[in-house]
Protein backbone atom coordinates (compact mmCIF):
# COMPACT_ATOMS: atom_id res chain seq x y z
CA UNK A 1 0.00 0.00 0.00
CA UNK A 2 1.06 3.58 -0.96
CA UNK A 3 1.45 5.88 2.13
CA UNK A 4 1.16 9.77 2.16
CA UNK A 5 4.23 11.42 3.21
CA UNK A 6 2.96 14.16 5.91
CA UNK A 7 4.63 16.31 8.21
CA UNK A 8 3.22 16.40 12.14
CA UNK A 9 3.43 20.11 13.48
CA UNK A 10 1.68 20.76 16.49
CA UNK A 11 0.19 17.77 16.80
CA UNK A 12 -1.65 17.85 13.91
CA UNK A 13 -0.76 15.95 10.53
CA UNK A 14 -0.40 18.58 7.39
CA UNK A 15 0.40 17.53 4.19
CA UNK A 16 3.79 19.23 2.85
CA UNK A 17 2.53 22.59 0.88
CA UNK A 18 4.97 22.90 -2.23
CA UNK A 19 4.27 21.29 -5.67
CA UNK A 20 7.66 19.30 -5.70
CA UNK A 21 7.30 15.82 -5.44
CA UNK A 22 8.29 13.13 -3.34
CA UNK A 23 7.79 9.54 -4.68
CA UNK A 24 9.70 6.75 -2.21
CA UNK A 25 10.83 3.72 -3.81
CA UNK A 26 11.59 0.50 -2.69
CA UNK A 27 15.56 0.20 -3.62
CA UNK A 28 15.01 -3.50 -4.26
CA UNK A 29 12.16 -3.29 -6.91
CA UNK A 30 11.25 0.58 -6.93
CA UNK A 31 7.49 0.15 -6.14
CA UNK A 32 6.27 3.13 -5.27
CA UNK A 33 5.86 2.58 -1.14
CA UNK A 34 5.51 6.11 -0.35
CA UNK A 35 4.19 9.60 -2.15
CA UNK A 36 3.66 13.22 -1.19
CA UNK A 37 5.52 16.61 -1.24
CA UNK A 38 8.26 18.32 -0.22
CA UNK A 39 7.76 21.14 2.06
CA UNK A 40 8.57 24.78 2.35
CA UNK A 41 10.74 27.00 3.95
CA UNK A 42 7.34 28.93 5.29
CA UNK A 43 6.20 25.56 6.83
CA UNK A 44 9.29 24.84 8.23
CA UNK A 45 9.47 28.05 10.14
CA UNK A 46 5.99 27.27 11.54
CA UNK A 47 7.32 24.29 12.90
CA UNK A 48 10.11 26.25 14.33
CA UNK A 49 7.75 28.36 15.98
CA UNK A 50 5.21 26.09 17.13
CA UNK A 51 8.20 24.58 18.48
CA UNK A 52 9.67 27.64 20.63
CA UNK A 53 6.08 28.72 21.37
CA UNK A 54 5.91 24.90 23.11
CA UNK A 55 9.14 25.31 24.57
CA UNK A 56 8.71 28.67 25.85
CA UNK A 57 4.78 27.76 27.27
CA UNK A 58 7.12 25.01 29.30
CA UNK A 59 5.15 21.86 30.06
CA UNK A 60 7.52 19.36 29.01
CA UNK A 61 10.81 21.34 29.58
CA UNK A 62 9.57 21.50 33.24
CA UNK A 63 7.65 18.06 33.25
CA UNK A 64 9.80 16.18 35.93
CA UNK A 65 12.30 13.51 35.04
CA UNK A 66 9.73 11.11 36.15
CA UNK A 67 6.76 12.36 33.49
CA UNK A 68 9.41 12.53 30.33
CA UNK A 69 10.53 8.95 31.34
CA UNK A 70 6.67 7.50 31.73
CA UNK A 71 6.08 8.98 27.93
CA UNK A 72 10.02 7.77 26.78
CA UNK A 73 8.74 4.56 28.49
CA UNK A 74 5.48 4.32 26.86
CA UNK A 75 7.16 5.14 23.04
CA UNK A 76 9.28 2.47 23.68
CA UNK A 77 6.83 0.03 24.54
CA UNK A 78 4.78 1.07 21.73
CA UNK A 79 7.95 1.05 19.33
CA UNK A 80 8.31 -2.95 20.64
CA UNK A 81 4.45 -4.03 19.51
CA UNK A 82 5.03 -2.27 16.44
CA UNK A 83 8.04 -3.90 15.58
CA UNK A 84 7.69 -6.00 12.61
CA UNK A 85 5.20 -3.41 10.95
CA UNK A 86 8.60 -0.98 11.62
CA UNK A 87 11.22 -3.60 10.60
CA UNK A 88 9.38 -4.07 7.27
CA UNK A 89 8.76 -0.65 6.34
CA UNK A 90 12.65 0.28 7.13
CA UNK A 91 13.27 -3.26 4.77
CA UNK A 92 11.56 -2.01 1.91
CA UNK A 93 12.46 1.96 2.02
CA UNK A 94 16.01 1.49 3.22
CA UNK A 95 17.23 -1.62 0.95
CA UNK A 96 18.31 -3.62 4.01
CA UNK A 97 17.59 -7.35 4.92
CA UNK A 98 14.87 -7.81 7.46
CA UNK A 99 17.23 -8.99 10.03
CA UNK A 100 19.64 -5.53 10.30
CA UNK A 101 16.34 -3.79 10.31
CA UNK A 102 14.70 -5.83 13.33
CA UNK A 103 17.94 -4.93 15.50
CA UNK A 104 17.52 -0.94 14.05
CA UNK A 105 13.81 -1.85 15.86
CA UNK A 106 14.61 -3.42 19.07
CA UNK A 107 18.11 -1.00 19.33
CA UNK A 108 15.52 2.17 18.95
CA UNK A 109 13.31 0.77 21.75
CA UNK A 110 16.18 0.15 24.12
CA UNK A 111 17.55 3.51 23.15
CA UNK A 112 14.10 5.23 24.69
CA UNK A 113 14.67 3.18 27.85
CA UNK A 114 18.45 3.96 28.40
CA UNK A 115 17.35 7.49 28.20
CA UNK A 116 14.54 7.30 30.42
CA UNK A 117 16.27 5.83 33.21
CA UNK A 118 19.09 8.08 32.74
CA UNK A 119 16.59 11.18 32.93
CA UNK A 120 15.57 10.66 36.26
CA UNK A 121 19.46 9.72 37.65
CA UNK A 122 20.37 12.89 39.77
CA UNK A 123 23.04 14.72 37.12
CA UNK A 124 23.39 17.84 39.18
CA UNK A 125 26.59 18.61 41.24
CA UNK A 126 26.84 20.57 44.47
CA UNK A 127 29.93 21.99 45.77
CA UNK A 128 30.82 24.53 48.90
CA UNK A 129 32.75 27.05 47.10
CA UNK A 130 33.23 29.07 50.08
CA UNK A 131 32.50 29.49 53.49
CA UNK A 132 29.72 31.78 52.33
CA UNK A 133 28.39 29.74 49.24
CA UNK A 134 26.53 27.19 48.09
CA UNK A 135 27.01 26.42 44.72
CA UNK A 136 25.29 24.07 42.66
CA UNK A 137 25.56 23.04 38.64
CA UNK A 138 22.43 22.35 37.21
CA UNK A 139 21.35 21.04 33.27
CA UNK A 140 18.42 22.67 31.84
CA UNK A 141 17.23 21.75 28.24
CA UNK A 142 18.67 23.54 25.67
CA UNK A 143 15.47 24.41 23.57
CA UNK A 144 14.32 24.16 20.25
CA UNK A 145 16.27 21.43 18.75
CA UNK A 146 16.78 20.72 14.56
CA UNK A 147 17.34 17.58 13.96
CA UNK A 148 18.40 16.23 10.64
CA UNK A 149 19.19 12.38 9.86
CA UNK A 150 20.66 10.50 6.68
CA UNK A 151 18.79 7.55 5.20
CA UNK A 152 20.75 4.45 6.32
CA UNK A 153 19.63 4.27 9.35
CA UNK A 154 16.02 5.55 9.17
CA UNK A 155 14.32 5.01 12.71
CA UNK A 156 17.53 3.80 14.39
CA UNK A 157 19.85 7.36 13.82
CA UNK A 158 16.08 9.09 14.17
CA UNK A 159 15.51 8.16 17.69
CA UNK A 160 19.64 8.40 18.80
CA UNK A 161 18.69 12.10 18.70
CA UNK A 162 15.23 12.32 19.51
CA UNK A 163 15.21 10.21 22.37
CA UNK A 164 17.49 12.17 24.48
CA UNK A 165 16.28 15.58 23.29
CA UNK A 166 12.82 14.78 24.38
CA UNK A 167 14.40 13.21 27.84
CA UNK A 168 16.42 16.39 28.16
CA UNK A 169 12.94 18.10 27.85
CA UNK A 170 13.41 20.20 24.54
CA UNK A 171 11.06 20.81 21.44
CA UNK A 172 12.25 19.47 18.32
CA UNK A 173 12.05 19.77 14.75
CA UNK A 174 12.93 16.52 12.87
CA UNK A 175 13.46 16.40 9.43
CA UNK A 176 13.76 12.39 7.63
CA UNK A 177 16.12 12.10 4.65
CA UNK A 178 14.19 12.45 1.95
CA UNK A 179 14.58 8.66 0.33
CA UNK A 180 14.00 7.20 3.73
CA UNK A 181 11.16 9.01 5.24
CA UNK A 182 8.50 5.93 5.93
CA UNK A 183 9.45 4.84 9.81
CA UNK A 184 9.22 8.25 11.24
CA UNK A 185 5.80 8.57 10.32
CA UNK A 186 5.18 5.22 12.96
CA UNK A 187 7.37 7.11 15.32
CA UNK A 188 4.56 10.26 15.22
CA UNK A 189 1.99 7.83 15.08
CA UNK A 190 3.24 6.48 18.32
CA UNK A 191 3.86 10.30 19.69
CA UNK A 192 0.27 11.40 18.48
CA UNK A 193 -1.14 8.29 20.28
CA UNK A 194 0.47 10.31 24.04
CA UNK A 195 -1.32 11.90 25.63
CA UNK A 196 0.85 13.24 28.09
CA UNK A 197 3.65 14.01 25.16
CA UNK A 198 1.86 17.97 25.01
CA UNK A 199 1.26 19.15 21.55
CA UNK A 200 4.23 20.45 19.60
CA UNK A 201 7.20 19.45 21.24
CA UNK A 202 7.84 16.92 18.66
CA UNK A 203 6.85 18.47 14.85
CA UNK A 204 8.70 16.51 11.62
CA UNK A 205 9.01 18.28 8.58
CA UNK A 206 9.83 16.50 5.84
CA UNK A 207 11.94 17.93 2.78
CA UNK A 208 14.38 18.69 0.56
CA UNK A 209 17.91 19.26 2.93
CA UNK A 210 18.46 22.33 0.70
CA UNK A 211 15.36 23.85 1.85
CA UNK A 212 13.97 22.10 5.46
CA UNK A 213 17.41 21.81 6.39
CA UNK A 214 18.64 24.41 5.85
CA UNK A 215 16.05 26.59 7.28
CA UNK A 216 16.35 24.37 10.01
CA UNK A 217 19.93 25.18 10.17
CA UNK A 218 19.91 28.96 9.60
CA UNK A 219 17.02 29.91 11.81
CA UNK A 220 17.29 32.55 14.59
CA UNK A 221 14.69 30.50 16.70
CA UNK A 222 16.56 27.22 16.59
CA UNK A 223 18.70 26.80 19.60
CA UNK A 224 20.62 24.00 18.51
CA UNK A 225 21.36 21.50 15.30
CA UNK A 226 22.06 17.70 15.62
CA UNK A 227 23.25 16.63 12.32
CA UNK A 228 24.03 12.93 10.97
CA UNK A 229 25.01 12.89 7.67
CA UNK A 230 27.87 13.99 5.26
CA UNK A 231 30.91 15.73 5.91
CA UNK A 232 29.94 18.27 3.14
CA UNK A 233 26.57 18.70 4.12
CA UNK A 234 27.93 18.65 8.01
CA UNK A 235 30.11 21.71 6.91
CA UNK A 236 27.43 23.34 5.80
CA UNK A 237 25.58 23.57 8.74
CA UNK A 238 28.02 25.00 10.65
CA UNK A 239 28.05 27.47 8.63
CA UNK A 240 24.52 28.17 8.81
CA UNK A 241 24.74 27.67 12.04
CA UNK A 242 26.70 30.20 13.09
CA UNK A 243 24.04 32.78 12.26
CA UNK A 244 22.83 32.83 15.95
CA UNK A 245 25.70 30.71 17.04
CA UNK A 246 23.55 27.57 17.71
CA UNK A 247 25.21 24.99 19.28
CA UNK A 248 25.81 22.29 16.74
CA UNK A 249 26.62 18.39 17.01
CA UNK A 250 27.89 16.39 13.61
CA UNK A 251 28.19 12.79 13.07
CA UNK A 252 29.59 12.58 10.01
CA UNK A 253 31.78 10.34 6.95
CA UNK A 254 33.83 8.08 7.69
CA UNK A 255 37.12 5.67 5.90
CA UNK A 256 37.62 3.34 8.76
CA UNK A 257 40.66 1.36 9.24
CA UNK A 258 40.04 -2.52 9.95
CA UNK A 259 43.81 -3.78 10.90
CA UNK A 260 44.99 -7.27 11.06
CA UNK A 261 48.17 -8.63 12.63
CA UNK A 262 49.40 -11.73 11.67
CA UNK A 263 49.08 -13.61 14.39
CA UNK A 264 45.59 -13.53 14.01
CA UNK A 265 43.07 -16.27 13.81
CA UNK A 266 42.90 -16.22 9.13
CA UNK A 267 39.60 -17.46 9.22
CA UNK A 268 37.66 -15.39 12.19
CA UNK A 269 39.75 -12.54 10.77
CA UNK A 270 38.21 -12.67 7.27
CA UNK A 271 34.67 -13.31 8.80
CA UNK A 272 35.28 -9.64 10.98
CA UNK A 273 36.41 -8.42 7.58
CA UNK A 274 33.40 -9.14 4.96
CA UNK A 275 31.34 -8.40 8.31
CA UNK A 276 32.94 -4.85 8.51
CA UNK A 277 32.28 -4.04 5.21
CA UNK A 278 29.26 -5.42 4.10
CA UNK A 279 26.77 -5.23 7.07
CA UNK A 280 24.21 -2.60 5.66
CA UNK A 281 25.75 -3.04 1.88
CA UNK A 282 28.79 -1.03 2.95
CA UNK A 283 26.45 1.79 3.93
CA UNK A 284 27.42 2.53 7.39
CA UNK A 285 29.37 5.27 8.88
CA UNK A 286 31.68 3.32 10.75
CA UNK A 287 31.81 0.54 8.12
CA UNK A 288 35.75 -0.94 8.08
CA UNK A 289 36.27 0.34 4.32
CA UNK A 290 39.91 0.19 4.43
CA UNK A 291 41.20 -3.05 5.59
CA UNK A 292 45.15 -3.39 6.34
CA UNK A 293 46.77 -6.67 6.54
CA UNK A 294 50.54 -7.37 7.73
CA UNK A 295 52.94 -8.86 4.62
CA UNK A 296 53.23 -11.98 5.49
CA UNK A 297 49.10 -12.69 6.33
CA UNK A 298 48.11 -10.89 2.77
CA UNK A 299 48.08 -12.99 0.08
CA UNK A 300 46.08 -15.96 2.34
CA UNK A 301 43.78 -12.79 3.49
CA UNK A 302 43.21 -11.99 0.20
CA UNK A 303 42.97 -15.21 -1.36
CA UNK A 304 40.39 -16.35 1.72
CA UNK A 305 38.11 -12.70 1.39
CA UNK A 306 37.65 -13.21 -2.12
CA UNK A 307 36.78 -16.61 -1.69
CA UNK A 308 34.29 -16.07 1.16
CA UNK A 309 32.98 -12.73 -0.62
CA UNK A 310 31.35 -15.09 -3.46
CA UNK A 311 29.18 -17.07 -1.04
CA UNK A 312 27.25 -13.55 -0.23
CA UNK A 313 24.01 -14.19 -1.33
CA UNK A 314 22.34 -10.64 -2.23
CA UNK A 315 19.37 -9.80 -3.20
CA UNK A 316 16.26 -7.97 -1.56
CA UNK A 317 15.57 -7.55 2.20
CA UNK A 318 12.66 -9.34 2.38
CA UNK A 319 13.91 -12.59 1.09
CA UNK A 320 15.24 -14.53 4.12
CA UNK A 321 18.17 -16.08 1.93
CA UNK A 322 19.37 -12.57 1.24
CA UNK A 323 22.67 -11.61 3.37
CA UNK A 324 23.13 -8.05 1.59
CA UNK A 325 20.16 -6.17 0.58
CA UNK A 326 19.74 -3.40 -1.91
CA UNK A 327 21.31 0.19 -1.94
CA UNK A 328 19.16 2.69 -0.68
CA UNK A 329 18.81 4.96 -4.38
CA UNK A 330 19.22 4.76 -8.09
CA UNK A 331 21.64 8.07 -7.41
CA UNK A 332 23.45 6.44 -4.31
CA UNK A 333 24.19 2.79 -6.69
CA UNK A 334 25.36 5.14 -9.36
CA UNK A 335 27.81 7.02 -6.82
CA UNK A 336 29.04 3.85 -5.87
CA UNK A 337 29.64 2.38 -9.47
CA UNK A 338 30.98 5.53 -10.56
CA UNK A 339 33.81 4.96 -7.69
CA UNK A 340 34.02 1.71 -8.94
CA UNK A 341 35.23 3.01 -12.13
CA UNK A 342 37.51 5.49 -10.16
CA UNK A 343 38.64 2.93 -8.71
CA UNK A 344 39.66 0.65 -11.97
CA UNK A 345 40.89 4.08 -13.84
CA UNK A 346 43.62 4.90 -10.94
CA UNK A 347 44.72 1.82 -11.75
CA UNK A 348 43.86 -1.10 -8.45
CA UNK A 349 43.27 -4.42 -8.94
CA UNK A 350 39.35 -5.50 -8.65
CA UNK A 351 39.66 -8.96 -6.99
CA UNK A 352 35.73 -9.40 -6.93
CA UNK A 353 32.69 -7.89 -7.73
CA UNK A 354 32.97 -4.38 -9.39
CA UNK A 355 29.29 -4.52 -11.12
CA UNK A 356 25.63 -3.78 -11.04
CA UNK A 357 23.59 -7.01 -10.10
CA UNK A 358 20.83 -7.02 -12.38
CA UNK A 359 20.71 -11.29 -12.75
CA UNK A 360 17.87 -14.00 -10.73
CA UNK A 361 15.28 -10.88 -10.92
CA UNK A 362 17.58 -8.33 -9.23
CA UNK A 363 16.81 -6.02 -12.89
CA UNK A 364 14.77 -3.47 -11.24
CA UNK A 365 16.50 -2.82 -8.15
CA UNK A 366 19.56 -1.11 -7.46
CA UNK A 367 21.97 -4.01 -6.25
CA UNK A 368 25.54 -4.00 -6.39
CA UNK A 369 27.84 -7.02 -5.91
CA UNK A 370 30.34 -7.12 -3.18
CA UNK A 371 33.23 -5.14 -4.19
CA UNK A 372 37.19 -5.76 -3.37
CA UNK A 373 40.27 -3.52 -4.46
CA UNK A 374 43.64 -4.75 -3.96
CA UNK A 375 47.13 -3.16 -5.27
CA UNK A 376 45.84 0.11 -4.40
CA UNK A 377 47.63 3.18 -3.60
CA UNK A 378 46.95 5.10 0.17
CA UNK A 379 46.71 8.21 -2.05
CA UNK A 380 44.22 6.81 -4.34
CA UNK A 381 40.77 8.41 -3.89
CA UNK A 382 39.03 4.91 -3.19
CA UNK A 383 41.60 4.74 -0.07
CA UNK A 384 40.96 8.36 0.86
CA UNK A 385 36.96 9.07 0.06
CA UNK A 386 34.17 7.97 1.64
CA UNK A 387 32.17 5.42 -1.29
CA UNK A 388 28.88 4.33 1.19
CA UNK A 389 28.78 1.20 -0.35
CA UNK A 390 29.96 -2.51 -0.66
CA UNK A 391 33.40 -1.86 -1.70
CA UNK A 392 36.41 -2.26 0.37
CA UNK A 393 40.06 -1.60 -0.12
CA UNK A 394 42.78 -4.70 1.28
CA UNK A 395 46.49 -2.72 1.89
CA UNK A 396 49.35 -4.40 3.15
CA UNK A 397 51.06 -3.08 6.00
CA UNK A 398 55.13 -4.05 7.19
CA UNK A 399 54.88 -3.41 10.78
CA UNK A 400 53.03 -1.68 13.43
CA UNK A 401 53.84 1.48 12.86
CA UNK A 402 53.49 1.21 9.40
CA UNK A 403 49.87 0.07 10.44
CA UNK A 404 49.10 3.13 12.43
CA UNK A 405 50.39 5.60 9.66
CA UNK A 406 47.91 4.19 7.29
CA UNK A 407 44.83 3.85 9.67
CA UNK A 408 45.49 7.71 10.70
CA UNK A 409 46.04 8.79 6.80
CA UNK A 410 42.42 9.80 5.65
CA UNK A 411 40.71 13.23 6.77
CA UNK A 412 38.18 10.82 9.11
CA UNK A 413 38.09 9.77 12.43
CA UNK A 414 35.36 8.00 13.09
CA UNK A 415 36.19 4.29 13.81
CA UNK A 416 38.91 1.39 13.73
CA UNK A 417 39.61 -1.91 14.35
CA UNK A 418 42.46 -3.89 15.43
CA UNK A 419 43.18 -8.10 15.45
CA UNK A 420 45.82 -9.53 17.08
CA UNK A 421 46.35 -12.50 19.36
CA UNK A 422 49.38 -10.12 21.41
CA UNK A 423 47.04 -7.78 23.74
CA UNK A 424 49.37 -5.94 24.78
CA UNK A 425 50.02 -4.91 20.61
CA UNK A 426 46.45 -4.39 20.42
CA UNK A 427 45.89 -2.27 22.99
CA UNK A 428 49.55 0.26 21.59
CA UNK A 429 47.86 0.11 18.32
CA UNK A 430 44.57 0.81 19.02
CA UNK A 431 44.96 3.92 21.31
CA UNK A 432 47.09 5.25 18.80
CA UNK A 433 44.06 5.19 15.80
CA UNK A 434 43.10 9.18 15.66
CA UNK A 435 39.01 7.51 15.89
CA UNK A 436 35.99 7.36 18.37
CA UNK A 437 34.71 4.48 18.10
CA UNK A 438 37.35 1.25 17.87
CA UNK A 439 37.25 -2.39 18.69
CA UNK A 440 39.75 -4.69 19.37
CA UNK A 441 39.40 -8.00 18.04
CA UNK A 442 35.78 -7.39 16.93
CA UNK A 443 33.94 -5.05 14.65
CA UNK A 444 30.91 -3.20 14.79
CA UNK A 445 28.84 -3.82 18.06
CA UNK A 446 28.13 -0.29 19.58
CA UNK A 447 26.34 -0.31 23.20
CA UNK A 448 23.69 2.54 24.37
CA UNK A 449 25.77 3.81 27.15
CA UNK A 450 28.77 4.53 25.18
CA UNK A 451 29.51 7.91 23.61
CA UNK A 452 29.42 7.47 19.44
CA UNK A 453 31.22 10.27 17.74
CA UNK A 454 34.30 11.08 15.45
CA UNK A 455 37.76 12.46 15.19
CA UNK A 456 39.03 14.61 12.58
CA UNK A 457 36.16 15.35 9.81
CA UNK A 458 34.10 12.53 11.43
CA UNK A 459 32.19 14.90 13.29
CA UNK A 460 31.68 17.30 16.72
CA UNK A 461 30.17 15.87 19.89
CA UNK A 462 28.32 12.85 20.26
CA UNK A 463 25.57 10.37 20.35
CA UNK A 464 24.29 8.06 23.25
CA UNK A 465 25.40 7.69 26.78
CA UNK A 466 25.36 10.39 29.35
CA UNK A 467 27.21 12.13 26.25
CA UNK A 468 24.75 11.90 23.87
CA UNK A 469 22.03 13.69 26.44
CA UNK A 470 24.48 16.22 27.40
CA UNK A 471 24.57 17.62 24.02
CA UNK A 472 20.69 18.60 24.73
CA UNK A 473 21.26 19.83 27.71
CA UNK A 474 22.48 23.32 28.90
CA UNK A 475 25.03 23.60 32.14
CA UNK A 476 24.04 26.32 34.42
CA UNK A 477 25.95 27.20 38.03
CA UNK A 478 23.81 29.08 40.41
CA UNK A 479 26.09 30.28 43.29
CA UNK A 480 23.79 31.26 46.61
CA UNK A 481 25.12 33.22 49.17
CA UNK A 482 24.39 31.93 52.91
CA UNK A 483 24.98 35.50 54.62
CA UNK A 484 23.40 37.75 52.19
CA UNK A 485 24.91 41.08 52.70
CA UNK A 486 26.77 44.37 51.29
CA UNK A 487 28.90 43.65 49.05
CA UNK A 488 30.78 46.55 49.87
CA UNK A 489 33.01 47.12 46.69
CA UNK A 490 32.08 50.82 45.89
CA UNK A 491 32.30 53.43 48.98
CA UNK A 492 29.06 53.49 50.89
P1 LIG B 1 23.60 13.73 3.49
O1 LIG B 1 24.60 14.55 4.20
O2 LIG B 1 23.49 13.86 2.04
O3 LIG B 1 22.14 13.99 4.08
C1 LIG B 1 21.84 13.84 5.44
C2 LIG B 1 20.64 14.70 5.76
O4 LIG B 1 20.99 16.06 5.60
C3 LIG B 1 19.42 14.45 4.87
O5 LIG B 1 18.26 14.51 5.67
C4 LIG B 1 19.50 15.62 3.91
O6 LIG B 1 18.24 15.98 3.39
C5 LIG B 1 20.02 16.72 4.80
N1 LIG B 1 20.67 17.84 4.08
C6 LIG B 1 21.21 17.84 2.84
N2 LIG B 1 21.65 19.08 2.53
C7 LIG B 1 21.42 19.86 3.62
C8 LIG B 1 21.69 21.23 3.92
N3 LIG B 1 22.29 22.05 3.06
N4 LIG B 1 21.33 21.69 5.14
C9 LIG B 1 20.76 20.88 6.05
N5 LIG B 1 20.45 19.58 5.80
C10 LIG B 1 20.80 19.07 4.60
O7 LIG B 1 23.92 12.23 3.93
P2 LIG B 1 23.21 10.91 3.44
O8 LIG B 1 23.66 10.63 2.04
O9 LIG B 1 21.76 10.95 3.74
O10 LIG B 1 23.88 9.85 4.45
C11 LIG B 1 25.12 9.30 4.26
C12 LIG B 1 26.16 10.03 5.10
O11 LIG B 1 25.81 10.01 6.47
C13 LIG B 1 27.51 9.35 5.03
O12 LIG B 1 28.52 10.31 4.86
C14 LIG B 1 27.64 8.67 6.38
O13 LIG B 1 28.96 8.44 6.80
C15 LIG B 1 26.93 9.63 7.27
N6 LIG B 1 26.52 9.00 8.52
C16 LIG B 1 27.22 9.27 9.66
C17 LIG B 1 26.88 8.65 10.86
C18 LIG B 1 27.64 8.91 12.13
O14 LIG B 1 27.14 8.52 13.18
N7 LIG B 1 28.79 9.53 12.09
C19 LIG B 1 25.79 7.78 10.89
C20 LIG B 1 25.10 7.53 9.72
C21 LIG B 1 25.46 8.15 8.53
Amino acid sequence: MVKELMNYINGEWVKPDTDRENIVLNPANQEVIGKGFHSSKEQTEEAIRVAKETFERGEWANATPGERAAVLLKIADMIDERAEEIATLDTIDNGKILEEASFDVADAASTFRYYAGLIQAPAGEVFNASDDHQSMIVREPVGVTGLIVPWNFPLLMSVWKIAPALAAGNSIVFKPAEVTPMSAMILFDIFDQIEELPKGVANMVMGEGNVVGQTISESHDVDMVSFTGSTAVGKKIMQAASGNLKRISLELGGKSPNIVFADTDLDMAVDYGLFGIFYGSGQICSAGSRILVEESMYDDYVKLFVEKVKNIKVGPGLDPESNMGAIVSEQQMNRVLEYIEIGKQEGATVAAGGYRLTDNGLDKGFFIAPTVFVDVENDMRIVQEEIFGPVVTIQPFKDEADAVRLANSTNYGLAGGVFSKDGSRAMRVIKQVRAGITWVNDYHPTFVEAPWGGYKQSGIGHSLGTYGLEEFQEVKQINVRLQPESPGWFPQ
